[in-house]
């Protein structure tokens, strides 16, 4: 059975111990999984939207990065390109920010080129895509060690290990494909006019009459106005059809990510809000932080979170988002069962 290891921490403001458990739970992994490393192993990292406080900073990662020293492993920092407009659409602007974030530990590599437009098809031949197109400089890596932040998502749910592959390691084009037929709607009967939709979206998709209003044909999904309404006026049909299409195209993608690579997944269960590190604005942490984790397997520590969040709140705390598992399960990306080792 897959194996999860995990330290309870119980507060972000505790980075040196965050950053040495990390050191930890990867050392152990690779020993007791008996991993061969690759001389240059990558970190997928998020470098948080301008504004975002809460994704997970750089110095929580100073621990495996020593690691991968000590062993004579070159790594670096890697990610894609946004779909949306924002500081991080192009390779340039995100570099930069990504400094701006404290991110210089290790060179920083944008996989996907300066507007996306750098990918490598990945064969999958599954229910939405027989190929999907992930940033060059990541589907061109045996292995990678793909650092998430487990928090809620607007769209899917939940956001960690699956996340992070799918729509982490994606071109822009490759997140578009992802993101089709995620239009949110706007109630006309809670709307109140007031414009913050219109100012947040990045693809100008939203006119403001008497009430708002999507363009179709604009809209790229991203959920942002959903995240900015503050009249609860924007939605999106969770449950139906759309969403779990969704899902499973989130599943797919995370395949093809994850395929035919050894890599090592490292979960920061920390600063648990209910929106994503790409939204830019400050959010608050619904839940207590849970601690590390660490796996070979991205559904089993995904999993592994939401059952820990449960445990600790007696009850379930994220429904939604849950079937992006199954379906994940279903297509082999991994397994829902695991063993947890708490170290
Ligand atoms: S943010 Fe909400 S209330 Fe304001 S215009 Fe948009 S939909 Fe209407
Ligand atoms: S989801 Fe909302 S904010 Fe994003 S592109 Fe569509 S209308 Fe604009």
């Amino acid at each position: 059975m897959t194996k999860v290891f995990f330290k309870a921490i119980n507060s972000y403001n505790d980075t040196e111990n965050i950053s040495k458990t990390a050191e930890k739970l990867l050392d152990k992994l690779v020993r007791e999984e008996h991993i061969i490393l690759e001389k240059y192993v990558p970190l997928k990292v998020h470098f948080g939207e301008k504004g975002n406080k809460t994704y997970i900073q750089s110095k929580n990662y100073e621990g495996i990065i020593s690691y991968l020293k000590n062993h004579n492993i070159e790594s670096s920092f890697i990610e894609t390109n946004v779909l949306y407009r924002g500081e991080r659409t192009t390779k340039t602007n995100h570099i930069k920010l990504a400094k701006d974030h404290g991110f210089s530990q290790l060179p920083i590599v944008i996989a996907d080129g300066e507007h996306g437009e750098e990918y490598i098809s990945i064969k999958v031949d599954k229910n939405h895509f027989k190929e999907c197109k992930i940033g060059r400089e990541i589907a061109k890596q045996k292995q990678l060690i793909i650092c998430s932040h487990f928090k809620g998502h607007a769209l899917a749910g939940f956001g960690g290990a699956i996340k992070q592959l799918a729509m982490g390691c994606a071109s822009r084009g490759g997140k578009l494909d992802q993101h089709a037929n995620s239009i949110p709607k706007i109630s006309s009967l809670k709307c109140k006019s007031c414009s913050a939709c219109v100012k947040t979206c990045p693809e100008n998709a939203i006119v403001l009459n008497s009430k708002a209003k999507i363009e179709k044909d604009k809209c790229i999904g991203c959920a942002s106005c959903m995240a900015i309404c503050p009249h609860n006026a924007i939605s999106t049909n969770w449950l139906g059809s759309l969403s779990k299409s969704f899902n499973e195209r989130l599943a797919e993608y995370a395949y093809a990510a994850h395929k035919d690579k050894n890599n090592i997944y490292i979960t920061f269960a920390f600063n648990i809000t209910r929106g994503c590190d790409c939204e830019g604005h400050s959010m608050k942490p619904f839940v207590e932080d849970l601690g590390v984790l660490a796996s070979t397997d991205p559904v089993a520590i995904d999993k592994a979170c939401l059952d820990l969040l449960d445990r600790r709140k007696g009850k379930k705390v994220i429904s939604r988002g849950r079937y992006t598992l199954s379906y994940a399960e279903g297509i082999g990306l991994g397994s829902q069962e695991y063993t947890l080792i708490e170290i």
